[in-house]
């Protein structure tokens, strides 16, 4: 498609757009009277209007209920978790058995760690990208050192070359064969979180299996972002938020991917608990453990309701709109923002921005991560005067996601015109 950095032009494909209506389901942020441009979509997803319906009748069922709501609530709780495998599995590439909500992301980057992470003296290390989130490098520092490893020998961080900002994937690949007698686990984000590269899963998991490595992702800003085969790319495991993308509350319920070839294998240690036990024997209370053999085998406490009546009626919202929408709205998006911003370019005196996400579809999501070469204080602040919640980034880096349940071109061609006035004044 020929883009043009005009309104008319933004409005039209906003006209066009089969998504449209779908903004209208959620509460948009209000800035100075106006409806904000909110671009902070990865790091907390907006609240569809149908959230407080979704928690309220969970509410009013424990008011009515108490402890039979279990059973007796219209959705009762006792097998609450068990209505996301379905819609999951289409938003991650999964069959509805290798999925399973539950926890926070963090935690369980550690369970997953406790079944994936079993090094032995001569297999004890951990490849990532350098830059990882930081609650994942202290968990991966935390889980060498549990395990009497040094952070700096047994964690192997991938670092862009010298002048480049994104990872090569050959450079991720060889990085691997290098290390194929020690490399015990291959822990990549699926989306780097502060340049918005996306890895490439599939061949990352084939390397690290090659060098006889588990291969798992941390897909908290991919998760409902980009399209993705975890089943069929042979990913071990790997874990999500639900509250960037996928618009389910601050702190909301975390997900869990266990690879199908895994989830029966009784031999691969972890942490249990009661929720992970046999259903149909679960209430004899008895001793010795026996996991469902499916992912809800991981499971530890009984569910936290209210959080995930948040996760249902977003997912809900998901299922209405359809993925392949979703993913080709994404695309639009953020390809038009990659040529608002280089008209901006163009057209300065001197070149303002550098986009550090790369550029292909195949590499990127909504995210794109901008380097302000002149004023970038300046312009984030602006942005936020002018109602754009956009997100700052030491040193100079602005990041924005338009999505594409509640995102317009219109947000975008006004985005590009505040950055103009302020590069212009
Ligand atoms: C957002 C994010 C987290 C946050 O972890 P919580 O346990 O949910 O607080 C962790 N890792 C990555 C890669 C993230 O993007």
């Amino acid at each position: 498609m020929q883009f043009e950095n005009t309104l008319a032009f933004a409005k039209t494909l906003d006209e066009q757009d089969a998504l449209k209506h779908f903004r209208e389901q959620f509460y948009i942020p209000i800035i100075n009277g106006k409806e904000s441009i909110y671009f902070t979509g990865n790091s907390l997803g907006l609240q569809p209007k149908t959230t407080q319906d979704y928690v309220l009748n969970e509410l009013e069922d424990w008011a009515n209920y108490g402890v039979e709501g279990h059973f007796h609530a219209r959705n009762p709780w006792m097998p609450y978790h068990e209505i996301f495998p379905q819609q999951l599995s289409k938003i991650l590439g999964t069959l509805p058995e290798e999925v399973v909500v539950m926890n926070q992301l963090t935690v369980n980057l550690h369970l997953l760690m406790v079944s994936f992470y079993r090094p032995t003296p001569q297999r004890y290390k951990i490849i990532c990208e350098a830059k990882a989130f930081p609650s994942d490098q202290y968990a991966m520092e935390s889980q060498v050192q549990y395990h009497g490893f040094a952070y700096e020998d047994a964690v192997i961080e991938i670092e862009p070359r010298e002048g480049e900002h994104t990872l090569r994937t050959e450079d991720i690949i060889n990085t691997i064969k290098q290390h194929r007698d020690s490399v015990a686990l291959v822990l990549f984000g699926g989306v780097n979180y502060y340049t918005g590269q996306f890895f490439n899963l599939k061949q990352i998991t084939a390397a690290a299996h090659e060098a006889g490595a588990y291969a798992c992702f941390d897909l908290a800003h991919a998760a409902g972002n980009i399209p993705l085969q975890l089943h069929n790319w042979q990913v071990d495991c790997a874990t999500w938020c639900s509250y960037k993308y996928l618009n389910s509350g601050p702190g909301g319920v975390s997900g869990v991917f266990i690879h199908q070839k895994h989830i029966a294998d009784a031999s691969i240690p972890r942490f249990a608990g009661w929720w992970g036990y046999t259903k149909a024997t679960r209430f004899k209370m008895e001793k010795g453990f026996e996991p469902i053999p499916t992912a809800e085998g991981w499971q530890l406490s009984n569910a936290p309701i209210l959080s995930m009546a948040a996760h249902k009626a977003s997912l809900d919202i998901f299922d209405a709109a359809g993925m392949e929408l979703l993913f080709t709205k994404a695309t639009l998006l953020s390809n038009y923002l990659l040529f608002v911003l280089d008209d901006i370019n163009a057209n300065a005196k001197e070149k303002v921005i550098e986009v550090i996400t790369p550029r292909m579809d195949a590499d990127k999501g909504c995210q794109i991560s901008i380097l302000m070469l002149q004023k970038g204080k300046a312009v984030f602040e602006a942005l936020l005067q002018n109602g754009v919640l956009s997100d700052w980034r030491e040193p100079n880096v602005i990041r924005v996601a338009p999505v594409p349940l509640y995102n317009t071109f219109t947000d975008i061609y006004t985005f590009g015109q505040i950055i103009k006035d302020i590069i212009n004044q």
